[in-house]
């Protein structure tokens, strides 16, 4: 099918909602954003073989770069809007490859309340890999959370469950047909949108967790001018990653330094210990503290008897 005919068919109708898309026929769209609300604008790729695995299926593919960048947008307290895309495909690629991440794409549209208004299609070489890049435009209805507002001296959290999409991935490595509640978690982040919401007024600096946790919270911590102490036993895992944490410590390397949590890290004055439990039961969603934000160099990771962890020997890499 010819590049105007896939349009019209597959990704028209995701653009319906939003009158200044003009049903993707124009050669750019027009966005008039709310009264008093700024926009948010991010932008993330997944490319075949780096952020999915190969020959992943069209849904894995639009699932994870619609999530991957509304994840950004939770992490600044932003809600989703709109979202232009880009698509790179090897030559000859299925239309039924096309069709079903396209309707995939309309699900999560659904879900999280955003509109297709733009993009652009390519093709490569018969062999190249998919290459998907989506660029989401969130709204703000007063100040946004950044990394780089956190103070010496404040709690550190973290949302959910951590390591769980990094052993996942570990497993689909081994075995690309092995499923369950881990490769979940690797193939379907779940951006935490509402606590990015509620976040505000409570958390002093915030980002989301996707290049693994020590690494991220090294730069909340540099942006910040910070350093911290994190308690490792604190990390909150899941029972699926306990049971296997206890057989081989090794797995603590995938929770502190592997990526794809898409869980949200933040800071908050310690004052409000019983706000952000109160916050958790109201969400469903464990918020759990696992250091504090100190007035020294870097991070510092501590095990239970409180002795000094080597973070070299956990794979843990400035970026
Ligand atoms: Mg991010």
């Amino acid at each position: 099918m010819a590049e105007h005919a896939r349009i019209a068919r597959f990704f028209a109708p995701l653009a319906q909602k939003e009158p200044g898309s003009f049903s993707l026929t124009d050669d750019a769209a027009l966005l008039t954003p709310p009264p008093g609300q700024s926009l948010v604008i991010t932008t993330d790729s997944v490319i075949e073989g780096i952020h999915v695995l190969q020959h992943a299926t069209p849904a894995q593919f639009a699932q994870k770069l619609l999530r991957r960048n509304l994840s950004d947008l939770a992490a600044m307290g932003a809600a989703p809007w709109r979202y232009t895309l880009n698509l790179h495909t090897p030559a000859g690629l299925a239309d039924a490859w096309f069709a079903a991440f396209a309707t995939t794409l309309a699900g999560e549209q659904e879900q999280f309340g955003c509109t297709l208004i733009g993009g652009d299609s390519t093709s490569g070489p018969a062999d190249a890999p998919i290459h998907t890049t989506l660029t989401c435009f969130g709204l703000l209805e007063g100040p946004a959370l950044h990394r780089s507002t956190a103070q010496a001296g404040e709690d550190i959290y973290i949302s959910g469950t951590i390591g769980d999409a990094a052993l996942g991935l570990q497993l689909l490595q081994h075995n690309p047909q092995h499923n369950d509640t881990l490769t979940d978690r690797y193939h379907l982040p779940k951006p935490r949108l509402a606590l990015g919401k509620a976040l505000h007024g409570i958390a002093t600096a915030a980002l989301d967790i996707s290049d693994g946790l020590l690494a991220d919270i090294h730069q909340l911590c540099a942006a910040s001018g910070v350093g911290a102490c994190i308690q490792r036993e604190a990390i909150l895992c899941s029972a699926a990653l306990q049971e296997r944490l206890e057989h081989d410590p090794a797995i603590w390397q995938l929770v502190l330094s592997g990526g794809d949590d898409y869980e949200l890290c933040f800071t908050a004055p310690t004052a409000l210990r019983n706000h952000i439990a109160a916050l958790s039961q109201q969400l469903g969603l464990p918020l759990t503290r696992i250091g504090e934000t100190r007035a020294i160099s870097g991070v510092a990771l501590l095990d239970a008897t409180g002795a000094l962890l080597p973070l070299t020997h956990l794979g843990f890499e400035h970026r």
